[in-house]
């Protein structure tokens, strides 16, 4: 018996609603006005709620307790409360490559999903990569298990599972990552791998791993939000960048209401070739775009926006495609970031030649931008940009029944 799966290529897939919340919640993700009601259910007066909830921000996001006990400035009441009702759970890393030159991957189990019963069911995981640098270290981390877009040169855009990740699912990569490096004070850096040389190990975010952050927009804010927040995690807003693929509609509230770097993935000239190459360019194409570019809030020469481009050989990364580029960013407080496109397996594409990327770079540098080529950094472990892609696949309804009625006949 032959199966006959879907082979159509989707333009965009269906985000699977289905999120189950843990028996138990997490802390982790609440802002402090949830914080603030999950006390006051606790029986904490509301009067007192303000000042223990800055306590709990300390422990948590400060100090990076995973457990209730240690929170020595807590009563014990309280304590045993917490602790009654909640976790500090973050998600769980389920395995690990280290990278040559010292970046890591992780796979991330996220907490409360069951194992399913289901054919083909698995629980869901994202990946978090981490690449560290001689003054910097970058956390590159997912907004969603998989991503509804099909951009034709990225790996995620083949996973056909997606969900949205909640805010404490994002949040919960960085503690889970600074974790995982001893990166609370006092910790213990790992003796195996790169660090970078500053207080921190952890020093920048950005979103650029699994999914489309701005599809996923509430959790993503409310994430940043607490990760920059100054008594907790304090990252900079400056040190976050947020990756969109061009969800226009949105840019603007990223502005207003997160107040991040912003990158966006251009990554061709003409509409035709962005069609194809990011098919929601057909949504919002090149010119409606980069008018959101140009309106984007606090954008200066101080606050540059990126423009991702990925070097295709012979497909985008002409002389002629630079010239057009930097012709098309006139006028917008722009960096441009070449980035060597990172093979997968099955990949339609290949990357430019180096001279080609040297040639492109320095047109766009004789225009006057800074064009740096980002290094690609974690290839041997398929860690790269584009190049993640979790085992959190599920089968199509039609290829489960498929597979049910191959059981039964045989
Ligand atoms: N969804 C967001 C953020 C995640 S992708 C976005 O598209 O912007 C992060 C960056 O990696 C994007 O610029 C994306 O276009 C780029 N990318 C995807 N696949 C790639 C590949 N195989 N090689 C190099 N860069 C890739
Ligand atoms: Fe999604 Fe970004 Fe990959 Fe496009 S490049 S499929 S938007 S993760």
């Amino acid at each position: 018996m032959t199966l006959q799966l879907e082979t159509a290529p989707l333009v965009e897939k269906t985000p699977l609603e289905r999120y189950v919340a843990p028996a138990k919640p997490s802390l982790i993700g609440l802002s402090r006005a949830e914080l603030s009601q999950a006390l006051g259910m606790l029986g904490v007066p509301e009067p007192q709620c303000k000042m223990r909830v800055q306590q709990l921000c300390h422990w948590i996001y400060f100090r990076g307790l995973t457990d209730f006990e240690s929170m020595t400035s807590v009563s014990k009441e309280l304590r045993a409360a917490l602790a009654d009702h909640f976790t500090l759970e973050r998600p769980e890393v389920v395995a690990e490559q280290v990278s040559v030159d010292g970046t890591r991957k992780w796979l991330l189990r996220l907490p409360g999903e069951t194992q399913g019963t289901d054919i083909g069911e698995r629980p869901h995981e994202v990946e978090c990569v981490y690449i560290p640098d001689t003054e910097r270290g970058t956390l590159c981390v997912s907004s969603q298990v998989g991503c509804t877009l099909t951009c034709t040169f990225c790996h995620t855009g083949t996973q056909r599972l997606v969900r949205n990740l909640t805010a404490g699912e994002i949040v919960g990569q960085v503690m889970a990552a600074r974790d995982r490096l001893g990166d609370w004070p006092g910790g213990v850096r790992p003796s195996d791998g790169v660090v970078p040389m500053a207080e921190r190990c952890i020093t920048n975010i950005v979103m650029m791993g699994m999914g489309e952050p701005l599809y996923n927009f509430e959790a993503v804010r409310d994430a940043l939000l607490i990760v920059a927040d100054g008594d907790g995690i304090a990252i900079s807003k400056r040190r976050i960048t947020l990756s969109t693929s061009g969800v226009v509609p949105m840019i603007e509230r990223a502005g207003t209401e997160i107040g991040c770097m912003l990158a966006v993935s251009l990554h061709a000239v003409r509409d035709d070739l962005r069609n194809e190459l990011v098919p929601l360019n057909r949504k919002y194409p090149i010119a409606v775009l980069l008018e959101a570019c140009r309106n984007y809030p606090g954008v200066s020469n101080a606050k540059r926006i990126t423009f991702e481009y990925v070097m295709l050989k012979d497909v985008n990364d002409s002389i002629d495609d630079a010239k057009a580029l930097v012709r098309l960013l006139k006028g917008i407080p722009a960096k441009i970031n070449l980035i060597p496109f990172n093979p997968w397996p099955g990949s339609r594409y290949e990357c430019s030649d180096w001279e080609r990327i040297e040639n492109f770079s320095q047109v766009v540098f004789d225009a006057g931008y800074a064009s740096p080529v980002r290094t690609p950094r974690g290839r041997d472990i398929l860690a790269a940009c584009g190049q993640l892609k979790s085992a959190s696949e599920k089968l199509s309804a039609r290829e489960r029944m498929a597979l049910r009625a191959m059981a039964m006949t045989d």
